[in-house]
């Protein structure tokens, strides 16, 4: 037996604690342990009864993800054998869980004889969310012990349920008070089973109750989540396992839902899925800093710009019950500010996320002010006001005078030098990018731009902090754009370029919401304003000069005051929600292809996926190559909760990397080949991506070193 797991006994019941902490995951040695306990209970005549509980916190957090795919999951005792044989048990087994039973763990749960929890407990089964399905008997004892409506919910969404509905539905037997001792609880639950000659039970024995699905249930059930889960391969088989459970015998069942799990196992979408996994663990571990260095204090936060990014980014914090002094430079703004962040809680409040008293209670968190003396006391501040170089040092150099010695000052500038903006203060130790995305309450991704100067600390604080607000940490250097807006630019320069060449601004928007982007890259443009893009490329002229077609239409629709949504008109026109193709943007920009000696023709939406997805790639690895970013996870990372790409894709580098680097090179030369001087302008694969793709490399295999 290993020290991973404990076997004691008391009287007739023996106790077997799951001791790999953190979250007891059932790597191949706790799975032997437990097995080893198991069998020596079962032979131990003086045992009648065996319950099943963890000394951690958790019960278990299921498999041990590092093993997917290894001879270690499949190598016995594997969590089937363990699980069935806990099932054939001839002496009651009641598992005890606390805190959450997922995927793995509670497959094992399920297994169990009898389930006794703490109000507190979860259970659930989140193995969609990795491109799989649950493949140790999740999908087959659900729906035996709870009907199959639950179980394809619980198993399509991953999302856990607690554990009032799990008793409610016969997947635990008994709640125990809250702050009940758990584990006497169990034993007792034991004595009592025993006492009663309470019968074994095993799913084997049961058939799923199907008398009250209505007619076409499933097909209906399909049709409900179609849209949310598009592009997606696991919900589907989640479904048709659920489906095997209403028509075989358990055993049969169970051989189904693992021919299913095989299938999931080998997608690109469950390996895309899996990269994200271990990407947002990864992104927090910054290479050269130290992770365990003492973390400030972040008690009180205060927020510069009361505009559209100052009260989202304010929401977050209040959110999580810190307090924010809300600051803009005169009473106007931040009155406008303070009722725009009211409205937002009153609409949360209709939609029943939040209690009235919350809403209160939110706005007691905040204190307006326009002066920088009242911000003595804070702990961060965060400055969200205009983009504008010579407006922000002024405002760092006035925070330099007022804050205290150690508050971390933050910008949430896009695209402005940060280093340039820390050197006015006496203090650059101190001073970073926190880059928020809009609406800046919803967007989960936070970029953290580290300067030259700021230190460790500060960096861990904050990616500490961005955890705690519910968003997804990126660090990343200093670049114009950094990482998102940096890759955007080309991405988005090719997407309005093919407008020019054929495609209509509709043609090229669908190639890319079919390629599964939450939005096309031309509606984007409308959205965000076609004067912030017409401002970023005149202040990257450099880049672009060569290029006279660069950004032509948007010029072109910047000077008639075409600004996008907010003027009802950019690109598309704008009716209320509505909107509409204009025929006289496809005219301009026949109009512009003449003058540049354009032909046009018909573009493919492979032309338009190949030309904008791979534009990012092709960026990235720049991004990656230039040390900006520490690992294509990280740039997926920002990809997928800053810019809507789709999570079965797993990011715009994971994405080239199950194309093949040599294929992406491939492509990329072929356009350039095809275009002409502007290929040869825009096309050349970067010097990082040819260098993996000789080496048959991809860009996971590469990191940049401490
Ligand atoms: P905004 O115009 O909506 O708000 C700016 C606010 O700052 C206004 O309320 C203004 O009164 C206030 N302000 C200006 N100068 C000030 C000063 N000296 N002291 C105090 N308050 C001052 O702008 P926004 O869209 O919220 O953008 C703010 C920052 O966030 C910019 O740096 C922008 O690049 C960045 N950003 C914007 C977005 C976006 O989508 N809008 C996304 C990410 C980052």
């Amino acid at each position: 037996m290993t020290d991973l797991v404990t076997y004691r006994l008391e009287g007739n019941v023996a106790v077997i604690t799951l001791n790999n902490l953190p979250v007891n995951s059932l790597g191949h040695a706790l799975r032997t342990g437990i097995f080893n306990a198991y069998q020596q209970a079962t032979a131990d005549t003086a045992v009648e009864a065996i319950v099943l509980a963890s000394a951690g916190k958790i019960f278990s957090a299921g498999a041990d993800i590092t093993e997917f795919g290894s001879e270690q999951s499949f190598s016995e005792p594997n969590l089937p054998t363990l699980c069935n044989s806990i099932e054939e048990s001839q002496k009651p087994v009641i598992a005890a869980v606390n805190g959450m039973a997922l995927g793995g763990g509670f497959e094992l749960v399920l297994a169990a004889d009898y389930r006794i929890a703490l109000p507190s407990t979860k259970v659930g089964l989140p193995e969609v969310n990795l491109g799989i399905l649950p493949g140790t008997g999740g999908t087959q004892r659900v729906p035996r012990l709870a009907g199959p409506k639950l179980a394809v919910e619980m198993i399509t969404s991953g999302a856990p349920i607690n554990a009032a509905k799990a008793l409610g539905a016969g997947l635990l037997d008994r709640v125990c008070d809250a702050g009940a001792d758990l584990l006497g609880a169990a034993i007792a639950y034991a004595r009592e089973l025993l006492e009663n000659q309470a019968p074994l039970r095993s799913c084997a024995d049961l058939s799923v109750d199907t008398r009250e699905l209505p007619d076409n249930f499933f097909n209906d059930f399909r049709k409900s989540i179609a849209r949310k889960t598009r592009g997606y391969y696991a919900p589907e088989r989640c479904i048709q396992a659920v489906e095997a459970a209403c028509e075989l015998p358990l055993a049969e069942g169970l051989e189904r839902e693992a021919e299913l799990f095989k299938e999931c196992s080998d997608t690109p979408q469950a390996r895309a899925q899996q990269h994200l996994f271990f990407a947002e663990r990864a992104s927090s571990v910054i290479p050269g800093v130290d992770r365990k260095a003492p973390l400030r204090d972040v008690k009180k936060v205060a927020v510069i710009g009361a505009g559209l990014m100052g009260g989202g980014i304010a929401m977050n914090f209040v959110n999580a019950g810190i307090p924010v002094t809300l600051l803009d430079m005169n009473a106007e703004g931040l009155e406008r500010g303070l009722g725009n962040i009211r409205k937002n809680y009153e609409i949360s409040a209709k939609r029943g996320r939040l209690t009235q008293e919350q809403v209160e209670a939110n706005m007691a968190l905040f204190t307006g002010t326009t002066e920088y003396s009242d911000l003595g006391d804070v702990d961060l501040v965060i400055e969200a006001v205009f983009e504008n170089m010579e407006v922000k040092k002024k405002v760092f150099a006035t925070l330099d005078g007022v804050c205290k010695p150690g508050c971390i000052m933050a910008s949430n500038t896009s695209t402005l030098d940060v280093n340039e903006i820390a050197a006015v203060t006496e203090r650059p130790q101190d001073v970073l990018g926190l880059h928020f995305f809009s609406p800046a309450n919803v967007m989960k991704l936070l970029e953290i731009i580290k300067t030259d100067t700021t230190a460790d600390d500060v960096l861990m604080t904050t990616v500490k902090l961005a955890q705690k607000i519910k968003k997804v940490p990126v660090v990343v250097g200093v670049c114009y754009g950094f990482v998102g807006n940096r890759m955007v630019a080309p991405y988005s320069r090719e997407a309005f370029r093919v407008i020019l060449e054929g495609a209509t601004p509709e043609q090229s928007d669908t190639a890319l919401t079919n390629f599964g982007m939450a939005m096309g890259a031309v509606s984007m443009g409308d959205m965000a304003g076609i004067d912030i893009g017409v401002m970023a490329a005149e202040a990257n002229k450099s880049e672009w000069e060569a290029d006279k077609t660069y950004q032509a239409l948007q010029f072109k629709l910047k000077e008639m005051g075409r600004l996008g949504q907010k003027t009802g008109r950019g690109v598309y026109i704008y009716e209320g929600r509505d909107k509409l193709n204009d025929p006289e943007t496809v005219d301009m920009a026949r109009a512009i292809a003449n003058e540049h000696n354009i032909s046009q023709r018909d573009i493919t939406e492979q032309d338009v996926v190949e030309r904008t997805i791979l534009m990012l790639a092709n960026e990235g690895a720049k991004i990656l190559d230039e040390g900006i970013a520490y690992r294509s996870g990280d740039i997926d990372l920002v990809y997928i909760y800053g810019y809507g790409f789709p999570a079965y894709r797993g990011g715009p580098m994971q994405y080239a990397d199950e194309l093949g680097l040599t294929k992406v090179v491939e492509i990329l030369n072929k356009h350039r080949e095809q275009l002409g001087a502007y290929g040869d302008m825009w096309f050349k694969p970067a010097p990082l991506l040819v260098r993996l793709a000789a080496e048959g490399k991809s860009f996971k295999d590469f990191a940049v070193e401490a």
